[in-house]
């Protein structure tokens, strides 16, 4: 590679962009190698980076609740952060507390770091991850965590009722966006990840369910994909419930099956027939925004519930 010597402006250029690009996209951007990058930051007097840089303020999960981009999850001591992408990041927020890993609230604060579409995401996500020295993130910590998946999926199939359809279901009731979680060793794990892994192959990638069916863990229902698609078919999922016009009124149909109203309560008070209702219903179980608890009860996800009134 060609390499430049900068000038006075550029190198003053350089030092202005230093804390909001990393080593490797600045080395890039100038075309210097990492020694003339090293004496400039030695020479201009430059600090190592620390996630002081991006932090801001402190944001309470419900305000993250439809957001789109980056978060930061920090310890108070602000030396450490876990850097992640998502296109509703309460929902990804409230799935990290669910898994395996975990910060308690006591330790560790939210920070939502840069808001963005969701074609970028990823650009952006590797973009922070790259920022600072290693020792500063927890995402590699968890990377490397990896759980013991033949030993949990043993346990899954202890309780595994197999369907008609050919879905396997885990005995529990599902949570957290519609999967079946199972716990283990203290720590809980979506049942549908563990099968696949056990089955076939680990992958810190999204698990999609090509039956349509979360609750799922058949592995021969489950493929790899990357995090667009999946946010494509989460999508996909949304336009099949707000082709219906009876969208609209969702919360108020949750709401009303949760506090046990009837459907033909629901009919009349919307002025429509039952079964439009009734099919509406279904279509909601079916994509997972509403579910029977065992006593035979409707029960929403935490996601769906939160945008209850
Ligand atoms: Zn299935």
């Amino acid at each position: 590679m060609r390499q430049n010597r900068l000038s006075m402006l550029q190198e003053n250029q350089l030092v202005s962009e230093y804390s909001s690009c990393s080593n490797d996209e600045l080395v890039k951007k100038y075309k210097i190698s990492k020694t003339q990058f090293r004496n400039i930051c030695k020479r201009k007097k430059l600090k190592t980076k620390n996630i002081s840089s991006i932090l801001s303020k402190k944001k309470e999960l419900n305000e993250l609740d439809g957001i789109c981009g980056i978060y930061g999850i920090v310890n108070f001591s602000c030396t450490k952060i876990y850097i992640g992408s998502s296109v509703n990041i309460k929902k990804r927020i409230q799935a990290h507390t669910r898994d395996s890993m975990f910060f308690t609230q006591d330790d560790h604060y939210v920070i939502l770091i840069e808001e963005c579409g969701e074609g970028s995401l990823l650009d952006r996500e590797s973009h922070y991850l790259s920022l600072f020295d290693k020792s500063c993130y927890y995402n590699q910590t968890f990377q490397n965590a990896i759980p013991d998946y033949n030993a949990i999926f043993s346990k899954i199939k202890e309780g595994l009722k197999i369907k008609n359809c050919g879905c396997w279901e885990y005995k529990n009731i599902p949570k957290a966006g519609g999967y079946i979680w199972v716990s283990y060793n203290g720590k809980i794990y979506q049942s549908h990840r563990i099968s696949f892994f056990a089955n076939k192959y680990y992958t810190n990638s999204h698990i999609n369910h090509l039956c349509r069916n979360k609750k799922c863990c058949n592995p021969d229902h489950l493929e790899e994909t990357t995090a667009s698609k999946n946010t494509e078919y989460y999508h996909l999922q949304r336009n099949i419930l707000e082709r219906s016009r009876l969208f609209e009124h969702i919360d108020f149909i949750q709401k009303s099956l949760v506090d046990r109203k009837t459907m033909s309560y629901i009919a009349n008070t919307l002025g429509i027939s039952v079964s439009a209702v009734s099919r509406y219903v279904q279509l909601m179980l079916r994509e997972g925004v509403l579910f029977k608890n065992e006593t035979g009860y409707y029960v929403v996800t935490p996601l769906a519930s939160a945008s209850s009134p």
